[in-house]
């Protein structure tokens, strides 16, 4: 076994290995660009090397630097992770050529698979059952048209080195062929620097149903079971579980064989997934393999009892696979959901900014299996894989993942009970995150009685962004309990109102405080009055018993309002009182009447960015005259462009960024004059 490894990735997936390493007395090299300097994953690691700028270019994409930090350091070997260069044939060829084991499997295997057409030949000729379509070199346009025309609409196109849910078009009709071609042909060249395309039948309705393999080098391929990752926006996993639900001991089984036969196909070494895509009748196909570690490998790990990690290094160090086919077994049923800065009502646009307040359920990080491994008997239902802290930045330059939250449960209810539980405790205050979506998912109706499929989130979409009943008066009551308390001192005896009152006993006093709602934007008031020994709170016209005070624990206070008695956390972000209570978020904006009345002017003119990303082209000149919606503005953020219209009827003044420059989310980005 090796003495010392670097890790060449950064936030959770980072922190998790280095987890690993810790547990089996491995000393963890970890490297940081600019923007981690402060990061949680140096902090996991022995020691840390500085690799560069902000940008993944600069930094995690550099593989002569990362081999040279792997040197001066003295590791032995590298773990890639996942993304970055972990599928980087050049990169494992470099750690090859440098005496250095590249965690993973050998570069004929990344090469195979590397390519989506490739794998796919490989694969028909070790029987991998397919999907019906075209993987050929031939790309002629008309030649591709006349494959999809035999094929039968729809069809899917997809880019031979596309990866990431990128570089796919769905063809409805063969009228739309050819432009859609096109436009596949121009993303894949640009994202992924080669237009090679293939196409397959697009099946309605499917699953995502993937296998875990592990083979080592000594002849040893096992699969450890399924996992179903149906759960998807823009063709992203958001919930993973395993095993697939409702498939039956021998599809399980086929499907497992399969898997084995695909990475023997390729001699592989190491840990891979083989996705394959299920029809509703059970019939699956291969998809594609990943040769490297997946983010959902944790709901293997909690099923199996394994720790995959170490699995990784056991074979990277020579050692044959832990475990037989025959010794593996799975214990109940595991959920991830991940947590991402991103607004689900506005397409799932990546969200950034500091977390100001972070807390997430009671649970351990990277605690292995329903029982633990290291710790034999321990229960640990909930783990929490992640890769930021309170006071941490979710930036543009990364991932906006946040934490995956990962339960296990005897049964898929007693899980999917504890993970709605467990989404319920989560707050997060600064970047907009995906949690109350996932919490709608998981208790919505198709989740539940696990009626999966990749459309699922689209199929239900009103149902998922309806409206939803939130406890307002608890947490309004909180909100106000929390101002009054800051404003007066404390709860009980300090307050100036209190200290008022044992003057003037019978005279009473009342004060108006001013709220938004954030979220529906509404503008109210509250009344709070104390008469002699009572208290009551007014609002929308009913007046009720108001007790307060506050909690045990940080921002915590419980609050009694007519009948109802919560307890909840309130968060004060200058005049927003973030108030978690009840399982749900609520936000109110103080109205501080004094203040605001300083700048009651309009801001009618200012267009804001509504993500952070780059600039990419202006649209309109300076002085342009614009109707509402006139497209102004065109922003590139995660590598998708989205064009941003005016606000309102008016004339374009002037533009405050010029384009490639990178913007902050809510930035102002130009000056129309309205009227
Ligand atoms: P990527 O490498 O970009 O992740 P995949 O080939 O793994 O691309 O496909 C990503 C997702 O796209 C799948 O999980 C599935 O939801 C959908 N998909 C892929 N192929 C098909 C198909 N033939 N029919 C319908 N949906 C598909």
């Amino acid at each position: 076994m090796f003495n010392k490894i670097l890790i060449a990735n950064r936030g959770e997936i980072a922190c998790r290995v280095a987890a690993t390493c810790k547990r089996l007395g491995i000393a963890s090299v970890a490297v940081y660009s600019d923007a981690d300097a402060n990061a949680k994953h140096v902090a996991a690691c022995d020691e840390a090397v500085h690799i560069g700028g902000s940008t993944a270019a600069e930094s995690y994409l550099r593989v002569e630097r990362i081999i040279e930090a792997a040197r001066a350091t003295g590791a032995q070997a590298v773990h890639p992770g996942y993304g970055f260069l972990s599928e980087n044939e050049d990169f494992a060829h470099a750690c090859e050529a440098a005496g250095i084991v590249f965690i993973g499997p050998p570069v004929e295997a990344i090469a195979a698979m590397g390519s989506k057409a490739a794998a796919k030949a490989l694969m028909h000729a070790a029987a991998v059952p397919l999907v019906p379509g075209y993987h050929g070199d031939d790309q002629d346009p008309e030649l591709l048209h006349r494959e999809a025309d035999a094929i039968g609409y729809p069809v899917l196109l997809k880019a031979s080195a596309g990866g990431g849910g990128k570089g796919m078009r769905v063809v409805e009709r063969t009228e739309d062929f050819a432009a859609a071609l096109a436009s596949c042909k121009r993303e894949a060249a640009s994202s992924f620097g080669n237009d090679r395309v293939l196409i397959e039948k697009y099946l309605t309705r499917p699953r995502h149903v993937e296998v875990q393999v592990f083979a080592d080098r000594h002849g040893g391929a096992v699969y450890l079971f399924d996992r179903d990752c149906s759960v998807q926006r823009r063709h992203q996993k958001v919930l993973e579980e395993a095993p697939a639900p409702g498939l039956s001991a021998e599809v399980k089984r086929e499907m497992g064989e399969a898997a084995v036969a695909a990475a023997r196909a390729v001699n592989y070494v190491g840990a891979g997934t083989v996705e394959f895509i299920m029809t509703s009748t059970g019939d699956f196909y291969f998809m594609e393999m990943n040769t490297r570690l997946q983010v959902e490998h944790p709901v293997t790990e909690m099923v199996t009892g394994q720790d995959l990690v170490e699995w990784q290094l056991r074979v990277a160090a020579d050692e044959p696979l832990p475990l037989s086919q025959e010794q593996l077994k799975i214990d109940g049923h595991a959920i991830e959901a991940r947590i991402y800065a991103e607004h689900p009502a506005r397409g799932f646009l990546p969200s950034t900014g500091t977390l100001k307040h972070l807390r997430m359920p009671e649970g351990v990080e990277f605690t292995i299996g329903a029982a633990g491994l290291g710790e034999p008997g321990r229960k640990a239902p909930v783990r929490i894989d992640s890769g930021v802290r309170e006071g941490d930045a979710i930036t543009p330059f990364y991932d906006p993942m946040i934490a995956k939250l990962i339960v296990h449960g005897a049964t898929r209810e007693e899980a999917l009970a504890r993970m709605n539980r467990a989404l319920r405790a989560c707050e997060v205050v600064g970047p907009h995150t995906n949690v109350e979506f996932l919490q709608r998912i998981v208790t919505s109706e198709p989740f539940a009685t696990g009626d999966l499929d990749t459309g699922l989130i689209e199929r239900h979409h009103d149902a998922l962004f309806a409206p939803v009943k939130k406890p307002f008066k608890e947490a309004l009551a909180l909100a106000c309990a929390a101002l009054l308390t800051r404003e007066g001192g404390t709860a009980h005896g300090a307050s100036p109102w209190d200290a008022l009152s044992h003057w003037r006993l019978n005279s009473g006093y009342t004060q108006t405080l001013g709220w938004r709602d954030v979220e529906n934007e509404s503008v109210f008031t509250a009344t709070f009055a104390r008469d002699g020994a009572t208290q009551t709170l007014e609002h929308d016209g009913v007046s009720e018993g108001f007790t307060w005070s506050e909690g045990t624990g940080q921002h915590e206070y419980r609050a009694t309002i007519g009948d109802a008695r919560v307890t909840g956390r309130v968060f004060i972000d200058g005049d927003t009182f973030h108030v978690f209570c009840l399982g749900e978020a609520l936000a109110f904006e103080w109205q501080n009447l004094l203040a605001h009345a300083a700048d009651a002017e309009g801001g009618e003119g200012r267009l804001t960015a509504p993500m952070p990303g780059k600039v990419i082209a202006l649209l309109v000149e300076p002085g342009t005259v614009v109707e509402k919606g006139t497209p102004l503005i065109v922003m590139e953020a995660m590598k998708m462009e989205h064009t941003i219209g005016a606000p309102a009827a008016g004339t374009v003044k002037e533009f405050l960024y010029a384009v490639g420059d990178q913007v902050a989310d809510g930035a102002q980005l130009l000056v129309l004059d309205v009227g």
